[in-house]
């Protein structure tokens, strides 16, 4: 999958907060040190966490990073479509930067989830008619760690 996600993981950190930077400019969104922090958490965290999980491991980088802000710069960048939020019917919502569209894998034990690239999402000829909005496919089961 060569998207976005992929080559801003590979540029070095400050480039890539510039990118960052720019990407909320374009959207309108008022820059802030946290929520940098967060886009580039969820860039290069690609293990789809849930809001308490970037709220605890954010709050050793940046104390003063509180509940609150964490949650609602989520909300915000999934209302202007940045940032995806998953709900797999576990006990928390997942996040991840938006890219394009992909299947996941949870393992049923450990939780992990996995993206794995869907080449032939198509339409099934009984909703020619419909609009599809999106694919979601999941397959669950045990990743190789667990199958030990
Ligand atoms: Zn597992
Ligand atoms: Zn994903």
């Amino acid at each position: 999958m060569h998207d976005l996600i992929e080559s801003l993981r590979q540029e070095n950190p400050d480039k890539r907060l510039s990118t960052l930077k720019k990407i909320l400019q374009d959207k309108k969104i008022r820059v802030s040190h946290q929520r940098l922090l967060i886009l580039d958490y969820l860039i290069t965290h690609p293990i789809h966490p849930t809001a308490e999980k970037i709220f605890k491991d954010l709050k050793s980088k940046d104390p003063v990073i509180s509940q609150a802000t964490v949650y609602n710069s989520l909300n915000l960048f999934v209302n202007h479509k940045l940032v995806k939020e998953l709900d797999f019917n576990m006990v928390s919502k997942r996040y991840e930067f938006k890219r394009p569209s992909h299947g996941h894998f949870i393992c049923e034990s450990c939780g992990k989830i996995k993206d794995l690239e869907i080449l032939d999402m198509q339409k099934p000829d009984i909703l020619k008619d419909y609009t599809i909005d999106t694919i979601e496919v999941i397959y669950r089961g045990l990743c190789p760690d667990c199958k030990e």
